[in-house]
Parts: structure tokens; sequence; C-alpha cells
């Protein structure tokens, strides 16, 4: 057995599974199969204890109050960045900014860093596998700019063509944005081959990575990006919790985007002074108990290990695709050799909102529509898809009983 082999085969699923309150509970009648964790994870009891603890105990504003409660909330909210920072390899705490998520992580960029520096027939360049989130702020900076946003395409089996993209990134491109992991395809994108073809031609690199960080480890340093964005109620925290890793460069030369307090050294009418970075990107209180839990979070992550998650994870990918393929009229969409586990799949003759609604009566929780990536969507040539998104607290026979619901609502549509 090769190591990889015997990380699965130690890992203690209905071990970790206790840890998640939710996953114990029934949805209409049966049993919950829970598969839609890319769109958000579920938490563990000791993410959950971690707001909670927060709110009875240590409840007071960060950075506001010199007394005890506002020191513990202080601390409690720049541990979260102590944590990411160590989660990721930023080289510095300083280097984090703390955000409400990816979205609000690359609307900064956007406005902060790519709006002050566009002019008329620049590119920003994407790929056509992005979410919305890494579509739509880049288009409205580029309304406002003159630029232009392009994206790179895409093979059939959901892989990046990195031929294309390389002849893409012409002197005109200031900027390029790519997902690391595709969150309708599963698709692993070759950050560190693309940030390299960046840093060539000098083109600052955004990774979105949503979708990458609760299942591989991740270092930003050694992928050579400039810019990585991450949200974290996809990694076991809390809703409204995120951050942006930017290169300390970037970050002292962008203005701040919002304005207000905390973000500020001195404030006067005749000129205000900004703190220095991360804090002059941080105007407002936060969601400080979220970050509680997020640091929670990630010490869940650091307690299984990366390596074991891996192990699991891809003995899941592998069986769910198996099954599925068995099952008549049924395609998948995205098959990237390197690949997260998300199945994208159509069945045929079968509307997917149909089989999500079924399936939901089941007990099973999958999602289906365009996923916000309507730009993908129109790749494939259809409107949605059905799409199962495992985690690490997932088993074979929660895939066992979503095929066997789904071979039953299949037969209901046909
Ligand atoms: N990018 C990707 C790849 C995503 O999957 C998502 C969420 O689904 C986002 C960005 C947006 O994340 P959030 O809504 O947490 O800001």
């Amino acid at each position: 057995m090769n190591a990889q082999a015997q990380l699965a085969t130690a890992f203690d699923v209905e071990r970790i599974r206790a840890d998640f309150p939710l996953l114990k509970r029934t949805v209409h009648g049966k049993p919950l199969v829970y598969f839609d964790n890319a769109n958000t994870s579920q938490k563990p009891v000791s993410v959950i204890e971690a707001v909670d603890r927060h709110y009875r105990e240590h409840n007071a504003n960060v950075a506001r109050a010199v007394h005890q409660l506002g020191e513990e909330a202080t601390a409690a909210y720049e541990s979260a960045r102590d944590g990411l920072a160590r989660f990721i390899n930023a080289g510095s705490r300083n280097d984090i900014v703390l955000t409400s998520g990816t979205t609000q992580s690359i609307n900064l960029v956007a406005y902060s860093f790519a709006l002050p520096r566009l002019k008329p027939g620049d590119v920003i360049l994407t790929t056509v596998m992005e979410h919305h989130a890494n579509i739509v702020p880049w288009q409205l900076v580029a309304a406002r700019s003159g630029a232009t946003v392009k994206a790179a395409p895409i093979d059939q089996h959901g892989e990046l063509i990195l031929e294309e993209f390389i002849k893409l990134l012409t002197p005109d491109v200031k900027l390029a944005c790519v997902a690391h992991v595709s969150n309708v395809l599963g698709t692993v994108n070759p950050v560190r081959e693309i940030a390299r073809e960046c840093k060539k031609r000098g083109i600052p690199l955004l990774v979105d990575g949503s979708q990458a960080v609760p299942h591989r480890p991740v270092d930003v340093q050694a992928l050579g990006c400039d810019f990585y964005a991450i949200t974290g109620h996809k990694m076991l925290g809390p809703t409204g919790t995120g951050a942006l890793w930017a290169k300390r460069e970037h970050l002292q030369a962008m203005p701040p985007f919002f304005g207000g307090g905390e973000m500020i050294r001195e404030v006067s009418f005749s000129g205000t002074t900004f703190a220095e970075p991360p804090h002059k990107f941080e105007a407002g209180t936060p969601n400080i108990a979220g970050f509680a839990g997020l640091s929670a979070a990630m010490d869940y992550y650091q307690s299984i290990g990366f390596d074991a998650i891996r192990a699991w994870e891809d003995r899941l990918l592998s069986y769910a695709t198996e099954r599925l393929r068995d099952i008549p009229g049924l395609r998948i969409i995205g098959e990237a050799k390197d690949k997260e586990p998300v199945i994208s799949f159509l069945i045929d003759g079968a509307q997917a909102t149909d089989l999500a609604t079924l399936l939901d009566l089941e007990g099973v929780a999958v999602r289906s529509g365009h996923h916000c990536a309507h730009p993908l969507m129109q790749f494939y040539g259809v409107p949605a898809t059905l799409r199962a998104s495992l985690a690490f607290y997932n088993t074979r026979e929660e895939i066992d009983a979503f095929i066997t619901a789904l071979l039953k609502v299949r037969k209901l549509l046909l």
C-alpha cells in the first residue's frame, strides 16, 4: 500500500463527523447527505463554540478600547491574521488584509490597485471558468477606465489552455486574474506556471483561492502570485470572514478603498493620513466573532492535516465519479486531470433544478444552477448543471445514498 492509500485507510471519518453537529440532522425525514460544500462548508463544534465563547466572554470592539475586554477582542481578531499568515504561508502577518470574503478581497484589488492604473486600451485577462466574483469587479473597473476584460479559453475537459492563456499575455494586459480551483469543474489551474509567465512580462497576477484552501495546503510565496483571495465560510469558518494576501509593495502603493474608523492615523479637514497596511484597508467594525471562529477552523484543519484530507477526498472523488459514470445518460462536465472533489453533471432529458429539488426530498443537498459562472455555462452550451461538491467529512456510504436517490429521481423524471 502506498502512503496515500495508507492515509485514506487510516482516516477515521466517523470520529471527524462527530465534530460536525449539523451532519447528524435529517431533512424531509431522511438522513442528510450534504454535498454542497463548494457553496459553503459545515462547521465543527470548535468553530461554533469559538463564536459562542467570544460573545459570552470577550465581546467588545477592536482597537478602540484600553479595557480588558477590548484587548481580548483585539487579540482574537489579530490572532486570526497570524493564523491566516501561517495557513497560506504569507511572509508577514502585515500582508494579510482581513475582509468579509473573496468578493470583498477581489473588489479591493479592483478599486484600489487596478482602477487607478487602468487607461483606455488596457486589458484585464481572466479565464472562461471564473466565478462572477472574479469577472464582474473587473468589468466594473474596465467600464470606468476604458479598459477591456478578456477571457482565456478552456478545453472540453474543463482545463485551461495554457498556451492560449500565455498568447493572450500581451503588453496591454495590466492584470491577470485566475481561479486556483474552479467552483464548477473542480479543475486545479497550473498557478505556478501562470505566475511564472506573468512575472516574465511584468503582469501582476491575482489568484482566487476560494475553492483551493479548503482542500490543499497553499503557499502564496511559492505560488509566485501577487494577490491571493480567500473566503472563510468555505473552509469551515463563519460567513462574513475572509482575507486578501498581497505583496507588500502593492499594499504600500494602494490607496484605501473604504474610509472610516480604524484605518486612519490622523483625521482633519485639512487632510487625513492613513494607517499602515493592512489596517488602512480595514475601515469600520469587522466580524470579530467570525474571525475567532476562523482561527478555530484553521486549527481544525491543522489537527487533521492536509495529507490525510487529500488522500480521503481523492478517494471520495474517484468513487463518486466512477458511480456517476455508470448512470445512463449522465454527462460529467469537467474532467481535468488535476481536480478537487467537485463534480458537475447533467442527465439527458432531465432539468438540473428538477433533479436537485427531488434529491432534496431524499435528504440530498446538491446545488443546481449556473453556480455564478454564466460564461462557463455559455461555453458548455447549457443553462445549468447539478453539482455535487464533497468535503473530507463525507463518506462512501453517503455517495451510495446519493446515487440511489439519483437513480430514483431520474426514473421519476424520465
Ligand atoms: N470565487 C469562487 C471560485 C467561489 O466559489 C466563490 C463562492 O462560491 C466566490 C469567489 C465568492 O465567495 P464569497 O461569496 O464568499 O465572497
